[in-house]
Formats: structure tokens, C-alpha cells, sequence
């Protein structure tokens, strides 16, 4: 992007819990980048006149719950792999179209190739929760050579029609105990855990060496990574994935990269 955006905000409903503009007004001021990056609580029936009121001011932002797979919809312009999520968590403007891209995949692949060690071929994956999170997660196993993929979500229709998208390495199974047998990698992609202590899979049902990666951020650590931590596996929640995401969406607003550094700290 050459000129600056008019406007850098995060739209989604709702979005005071984000911690996306502290980290981001953390690298925007590292950066010496004139710009105040805005939360923005949108209702679903206001997001149209939202994107087109943004389109007059060159606007960009990112994008969350529940707005991400209709903003792809409305974008002139998607990435491949915005397109393959149908999902989009970042969009700008060129020459006055709407762009978006997904950097959550970025973001997941992130941590759980520093979970397993980088040994994501072959990795067999876990996955609870079928949403746009999940998709990110297939997205990201999609290119592990040789990875496999347990689905397993509370309503199996939705699962089922996940599935279908990445059915080459992707099985729906009925159960969370069938998701995560023989699990190098178990992930959470549902809200489960976010405002209490409730476990999105029973500590004693995961395997040994499986790692756990809990796409939930909370100020403390979740109770299932602190817990799965506490039995011995490796184990990550959601803040660097969040925080990798929201540096790669820098880069795409600004074409460089931010202070990664600052923007964790700014975090904490
Ligand atoms: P979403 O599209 O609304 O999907 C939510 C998923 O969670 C669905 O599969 C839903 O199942 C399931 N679910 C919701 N409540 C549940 C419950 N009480 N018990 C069991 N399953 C439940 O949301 P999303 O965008 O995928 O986000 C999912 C989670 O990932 C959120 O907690 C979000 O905070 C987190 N996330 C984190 C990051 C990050 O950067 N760390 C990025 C994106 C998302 P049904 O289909 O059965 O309703």
C-alpha cells in the first residue's frame, strides 16, 4: 500500500475485549505512523454502510467475529488464501477496490510449527470446533506434507460441510475422544474456556506427546494450557497467534514489518 490508509480500524461486534488496538498503536508509534488504530463495534445489519463509508476514507483494518467471511464476500480482490478460507481477518484498498487477505493462517501456523517442533509433516491433527478459526487451522494443515485431520464440532452438519472443503486430509469423527486419539496436535478452535474455566477437551483423554494449542486468549493463561501444560505437554493459547496475525497485517497495510518486540510487550 504507497499512500496511508484514512482510517485503520477492527471491525467485528463485539470488540472492547480485542487486545488488537493496544499492540497495534504499540507498533504504529514504534514506527513514527501517524494513525490511530480504532476498535469499531459493528452490528451485522451495519456492516455494508460501515465498508462503503471506509471506502471513501481509503480505509483498512482488520476483521472478527462475525464479519469475516462476509467481508470476503464483499471484496473486489482475495488473496489465494482468502479465498481458500473464505475468510478474511485483514482488507485495504487499491485504486478504490476492496482487498482482504488472511493472516490468521500465518498466525496458526505460527505456533503450531513452534509446538510440534517444526515436525508438522505427518502431523495429526485434532481439531475441536468447525467456524473461521477452524478453517484457518485446515488452511494452515493443508500444506504439512502428509498431515491428517480429526473434526470434531458440537453440530456435525457444520462439520460435515468443513470437512468437505478439505477432504483430502479432513475426517468429521463423532466424538472428541475419537478427534484426539493418536494426536500429535490438538487445537481448540472454539470459545470454550474464554470467559471460565470449562475444558474444551478432558486433560486425561489427550495423548502423551501431543501438544495443545489453544486458539482462546484470556489476560491469564487458559485453564486447559495451564492444566495440559502442568501434565507435561507443550502447550500455547491464542496470544501469539493473535500477535503474529496482527504483525502480518502491518505488513500488509504498511509494506514493512513492525516491532515485534513492542507489540508484545504493549500485550502484557
Ligand atoms: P465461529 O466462526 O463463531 O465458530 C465457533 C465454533 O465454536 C463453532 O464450531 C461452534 O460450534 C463452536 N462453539 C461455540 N460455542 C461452543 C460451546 N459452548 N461448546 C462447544 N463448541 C462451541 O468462531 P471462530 O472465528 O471460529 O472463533 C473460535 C474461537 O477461536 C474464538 O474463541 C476466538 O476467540 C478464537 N480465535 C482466536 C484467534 C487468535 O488470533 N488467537 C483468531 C480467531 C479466532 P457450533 O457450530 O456447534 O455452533
Amino acid at each position: 500500500m504507497s499512500t496511508l490508509p484514512g482510517r485503520l480500524v477492527l471491525l467485528g461486534h463485539p470488540v472492547a475485549h480485542s487486545a488488537s488496538p493496544r499492540f497495534q498503536n504499540a507498533a504504529l508509534h514504534a514506527a513514527g505512523i501517524p494513525l490511530r488504530y480504532e476498535a469499531l463495534d459493528v452490528a451485522v445489519e451495519d456492516l455494508d454502510a460501515t465498508l462503503q463509508g471506509l471506502a471513501l476514507v481509503n480505509g483498512a483494518g482488520n476483521v472478527t467475529i462475525p464479519h469475516k467471511e462476509t467481508v470476503a464476500a464483499r471484496c473486489t480482490r482475495l488473496t489465494a488464501l482468502a479465498k481458500r478460507c473464505a475468510a478474511v481477518n485483514v482488507f485495504w484498498h487499491e485504486d478504490h477496490a476492496l482487498c482482504g487477505d488472511n493472516t490468521d493462517v500465518a498466525g496458526v501456523e505460527f505456533v503450531a510449527s513452534a509446538l510440534l517442533q517444526g515436525r508438522t509433516a505427518g502431523a495429526r491433527v485434532a481439531l475441536i470446533g468447525a467456524g473461521g478459526a477452524a478453517a484457518a487451522v485446515l488452511c494452515a494443515a493443508e500444506r504439512w506434507d502428509g498431515a491428517q485431520v480429526r473434526l470434531y464440532n458440537r453440530h456435525m452438519s457444520r462439520a460435515e460441510s468443513l470437512a468437505q472443503r478439505f477432504s483430502r486430509f479432513t475426517q468429521v469423527v463423532p466424538s472428541v475422544a475419537d478427534a484426539v486419539r493418536d494426536a500429535t496436535l490438538v487445537v481448540n478452535a472454539t470459545p470454550v474456556g474464554m470467559h471460565d474455566d470449562a475444558l474444551p477437551v478432558p486433560i486425561d483423554l489427550l495423548p502423551e506427546d501431543a501438544s495443545v494449542f489453544d486458539l482462546v486468549y484470556r489476560p491469564a493463561e487458559t485453564a486447559w494450557v495451564r492444566l495440559a501444560r502442568e501434565a507435561g505437554h507443550r502447550a500455547a493459547d491464542g496470544e501469539g497467534m493473535l500477535l503474529e496475525q496482527g504483525a502480518r497485517a502491518f505488513e500488509r497495510w504498511f509494506g514493512r514489518e513492525p516491532d515485534r518486540g513492542v507489540m508484545w510487550r504493549a500485550m502484557h
